[in-house]
């Protein structure tokens, strides 16, 4: 196994003990699986199931941003440096989504590059959401809308950035991981039919949805639903009284009924425009974050899965 050079000397130890285990017969500190060889970080819940699906039993991954949580407000704190500190290896989606990472890698003294899942993908360019303004407010992430997960052949180029970063670390593993990487990727091309084959029966005039922040772009541009959002791509800035109040005209002008929250954004302002409206919110959509291991969407799949059929129950009135 060609493991990253910054091993560290605990996970050395586990290695010979797991070995040891392996050649004398169950230990009295045998474990039901093997202890993984690869430590690997991962930013956010999405991605991290995605190397999950990669990685299989040879990775064990955490997130720093674990279910439920805002990356675009997140704050490393000395435990997620220390996670990052024992890892040999660290995804990020890139695109600017993660612009505390650097800073983090740095201080926890991590030496690699972090492999960005979105390279190669085509960025789209983060939607407007200042109704009014038409000026830069200097976000970190610069023009570039970070949120590509949300197309299903985005995700596809995912996996491949995946299946290439374990390979540099664990070329013994590579065969495994390009097995897996194959596997998961027949199940997000049958998920990608699926979804195209749901919005077929919608007329295009009506797909349209509103949600709380601009995450759905990707989404949009694959499936052809349009998308109104109340927040910009970030969730930490407040849109304007006058960027609130074009949005309920045009939900009102062209009979929009589908109104969504999301699990990581604040609810207020879509509950304010439900108000304005008289449209009752239909649910919850999952956009930057899965639910934790017992709830409705604990994987990437999962998300893609209710996220599509909330979308056209709410379109269709179910
Ligand atoms: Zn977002």
């Amino acid at each position: 196994m060609n493991l990253h050079p910054r091993l560290p000397r605990r996970h050395l130890i586990t290695a010979v003990l797991g070995l040891s285990a392996a050649l004398f017969g169950p230990a009295v500190h045998a474990q039901a699986t093997p202890a993984a060889p690869v430590q690997a970080v991962a930013s956010f819940s999405v991605l991290a199931d995605m190397v999950r699906q990669v990685g299989g039993e040879r990775v064990a991954v955490q997130a720093l941003i674990g279910p439920g949580a805002d990356a675009h407000v997140f704050q490393p704190a000395p435990s997620h440096a220390r996670m990052v500190g024992q890892a040999h290896i660290v995804f990020a989606n890139g695109l600017g989504f993660e612009g505390w990472l650097q800073r983090l890698l740095e201080t926890a003294g991590y030496k690699g590059k972090p492999v960005l899942l979105s390279q190669g993908i085509e960025p789209l360019r983060a939607a407007r959401r200042e109704r009014g303004h038409d000026h830069d407010h200097g976000h970190a992430h610069g023009d570039a809308d970070p949120h590509a997960w949300q197309s299903v052949p985005n995700a596809i180029a995912y996996v491949a950035n995946i299946a290439k970063g374990l390979c540099a670390v664990d070329a013994a593993g590579c065969p495994v991981y390009r097995q897996n990487a194959a596997t998961y990727t027949a199940e997000l091309r049958a998920l990608d039919a699926e979804i195209r084959a749901a919005w077929a029966g919608v007329p295009a005039a009506q797909r349209k949805i509103i949600t709380s922040h601009a995450a759905y772009g990707y989404y949009a541009q694959a499936y052809g639903v349009q998308f109104l959002a109340a927040q910009g791509v970030s969730t930490d800035s407040e849109p304007s009284a006058r960027g609130v109040a074009q949005l309920v005209r045009q939900i009102r002008k062209e009979n929009i009924q589908a109104l969504f929250v999301e699990n990581i954004a604040n609810p207020r302002l879509v509950e304010q425009i439900g108000r304005e409206t008289g449209i009752r919110p239909a649910g919850q959509l999952l956009s930057d974050s899965l639910t934790p291991p017992n709830g409705r969407a604990p994987s990437y799949v999962a998300m893609m899965r209710a996220n599509t059929q909330a979308m056209i129950g709410a379109i269709q009135g179910r």
